[in-house]
């Protein structure tokens, strides 16, 4: 039987968001007219987060052109439509809000030649030409080699692709332009290229899949070359999406994250609100050396 919905259990409580610097953020963000995933996607930190000074930009406006099963980012055609003045005001932002790390992350364009990979790439450069530029990561679709090239090239400190579900469940959940083995395959080249950064990846939890499944997608995740590993609760964000299947205690993710760190993985972010920005900053020190 599937948990009851409006029966969470203890852990998945949160503080509501507020305090003045959650306000500065709120502020930062309305004047230059971003989008934040924080926001879009309900994320569940958003207090603790913007509480801390952080935020996560969403790039290419907040209409996905896929609609996976479990996001709550609208689904729709932005006909090709890009904003030319986004990079700058990202920067802006940035810059206002004193970040000394910066998320990146988009929806799925896929109705840009480029899937809105230059856009990433120039954001990142206004980001280098402020006058305390921030480390940046980037959270990237799933991105062909040219693509993920031109990303690459702009040089972020870390390149994030999530895999988000086991292999059995992709077809399911997922949009069907997404691959388990692809975007593996986007994480290894990243890997595996002159750039030098940091690859990280996340999986959600709670939606039916088998022990011996996560563990297998730990593995993989490795051997692409992911050192960044984010565990976090999937949570229903409306009756049209896939269900909860199981609320995952703490203490099975805490052991997630002891097996992940003792398989090789340099950090691992693990707990039933993580999601993958959380503690961006922290996991980026750490997974870099080591
Ligand atoms: S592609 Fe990404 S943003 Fe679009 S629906 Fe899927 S998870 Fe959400």
């Amino acid at each position: 039987m599937l948990p009851d919905p409006h029966r969470k259990p203890p852990w998945l409580k949160v503080k509501v968001a507020d305090g003045p610097r959650y306000r500065a953020v709120r502020h930062a963000v309305t004047r230059q007219g971003l989008h934040t995933v924080c926001q879009e996607a309900r994320c569940p930190n958003q207090g603790e987060c913007w509480g801390a000074g952080t935020a996560t930009f969403l790039l290419l406006g907040e209409v996905c052109t896929r609609g996976c099963h479990f996001c709550a980012v609208t689904r729709g055609d932005p006909g090709g439509a890009v904003d030319a003045s986004e990079p700058r005001r990202v920067a802006d932002a940035v810059h206002s809000m004193g970040l000394e790390y910066a998320v990146l992350t988009s929806v799925s364009r896929d109705d840009l030649p480029d899937g809105g990979a230059g856009v990433f790439a120039a954001t990142l450069r206004e980001l280098q030409g402020l006058a305390t530029p921030p480390r940046t990561e980037v959270l990237i679709p799933d991105y062909a080699r040219r693509d993920l090239d031109t990303v690459l090239a702009a040089g972020p400190d870390v390149l994030a692709h999530n895999l988000e579900v086991v292999e059995r469940l992709t077809p399911l959940l997922r949009h069907r332009r997404f691959g388990y083995r692809s975007s593996l395959a986007v994480l290894q080249r990243a890997s595996a290229s002159a750039w030098g950064g940091v690859v990280k990846s996340s999986l959600l939890l709670g939606l039916g899949e088998r022990e011996e499944e996560v563990s297998r997608s730990l593995d993989d995740l490795l051997a692409a070359g992911t050192r960044i590993l984010v565990l976090g609760q999937y949570l229903q964000p409306t009756r049209e999406h896939a269900p909860v299947v199981e609320y995952v205690p703490p203490e099975r993710f805490e052991r997630w994250a002891e097996e992940g760190r003792r398989r090789g993985f340099r950090y691992v972010a693990a707990g039933p609100l993580v999601r993958t920005s959380y503690r961006a900053a922290e996991a980026f020190t750490s997974g870099r050396c080591g």
